[in-house]
């Protein structure tokens, strides 16, 4: 069987680093706000080129957290209006309503998956305050044209990063193209801890002291309590596990562009429809996502073929059941893509023959 995705395989090629950062880590008795978090946090900031990085407890608290900032400063309050992409996975929306927020769903691009700028503006509204786009899949979204309608209307940007650690775009960072960023070491995406795990990146002084406060009860200083927090520390053990691989992310991120592109130019099946790529650098492949319109046949086929594939994401938000105030929603690009979408294997472990084999199959469908 050709596993969707090696966790097992993946972290083996760091067991030796990854066993003498559990050794120092554990002599050293400290398990939390220590220096391995520091200089995660600073070797983090430096990659997405920010003045700000902030370890947290994962990547939903991350956007949690910036929304809840932006409202204890100020900027936002009850009911104001956030955009956010119909297709995203559900926690971008959870942290929207965590918050007493409105979630503003807007439909993606069929081809890139990512939000259509062509589309924003028709959904500002006086209470619009924030765009939160996702870069889906790895691939970053339209970001010159979202930040122009952005200072246009004087809204923030927050940047989903949880699935495109290292994409670029005209020298900046995914992480580093917003006013602030929430990022996901969830294990199995392209940066992974092996636990939960998250951080916030922004150029912001101000936005970044208050997320360091909330994510420490409240805290700035021990025992004094600006605001009603929350607990969602990033831990020791994990930032030095990230740390050892933060410093292999662009090999990993490479690797994955090698499968991509035998995916791209090797997979010639008119029922099947390849991702669009905008430019090599802004994707770095979390989820390899072909369309189909015989997506159920395809998915049981590969699998008899040995071939494990996923569906991200089989149900849109707006018609899951935790959402039932938006059922009425009519997002028919959405709709129809949570039909079609299939994401194939694709990681920096699995071999190029195993990939050549899942081609042949798909060629054969
Ligand atoms: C994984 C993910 C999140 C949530 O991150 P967690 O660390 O699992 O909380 C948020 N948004 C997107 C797009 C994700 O893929």
């Amino acid at each position: 069987m050709i596993k969707f995705l090696d966790l097992q395989k993946i972290n083996n090629l760091y067991k030796a680093d990854f066993q003498q950062a559990f050794e120092q880590t554990l002599d050293s008795g400290w398990f939390l706000q220590g220096n391995n978090v520091k200089a995660f946090e600073e070797s983090y900031a430096k990659y997405c080129g920010v003045k700000h990085a902030i370890g947290v407890a994962n990547g939903l608290d991350a956007l949690v957290l910036i929304l809840r900032a932006y409202k204890e400063l100020g900027i936002l309050k009850d009911g104001d209006e956030v955009i956010v992409p119909s297709n995203t996975y559900i926690a971008s929306i959870l942290s929207i309503t965590a918050n007493n927020l409105v979630p503003i769903l807007v439909e993606p691009d069929m081809d890139t998956f990512n939000l259509d700028p062509n589309l924003i503006e028709n959904h500002i509204t006086p209470k619009t305050k924030v765009i939160l786009v996702v870069h889906l899949y790895g691939q970053l979204a339209d970001m010159k044209a979202i930040n122009a309608i952005a200072k246009n209307h004087n809204l923030k940007v927050i940047e989903d990063g949880a699935q495109s650690h290292g994409a670029q775009l005209d020298g900046k960072v995914s992480g580093g193209i917003g006013d602030a960023a929430g990022h996901s070491f969830y294990p199995g995406k392209n940066l992974g801890a092996l636990a939960d795990a998250g951080a916030v990146t922004t150029n912001d002084d101000e936005l970044a002291t208050v997320i360091r406060a909330l994510l420490n009860y409240g805290s700035h200083v021990k025992y004094q309590n600006l605001y009603k927090g929350v607990n969602s520390r990033l831990d020791e053990m994990n930032a030095a596990f990230l740390e050892i691989k933060l410093g292999k992310l662009a090999t990993v991120i490479e690797k994955r562009r090698a499968v991509a592109n035998m995916y791209l130019s090797g997979i010639k099946n008119s029922k099947i429809i390849l991702p669009k790529v905008e430019k090599i650098d802004a994707h770095v492949w979390h989820l390899f996502v072909i369309r189909t319109n015989q997506r159920e046949a395809l998915q049981n086929y590969l699998l008899e073929n040995g071939i494990q594939t996923l569906i991200h994401y089989p149900i849109p938000p707006h018609k899951q059941k935790a959402y039932e105030e938006m059922k009425e929603l009519h997002l028919p690009i959405s709709e129809l893509l949570h039909t079609q979408v299939l994401s194939l294997p694709i990681s920096e472990v699995i071999e190029h023959k195993d990939v050549a084999y899942i081609i042949d199959c798909l060629n054969k469908f």
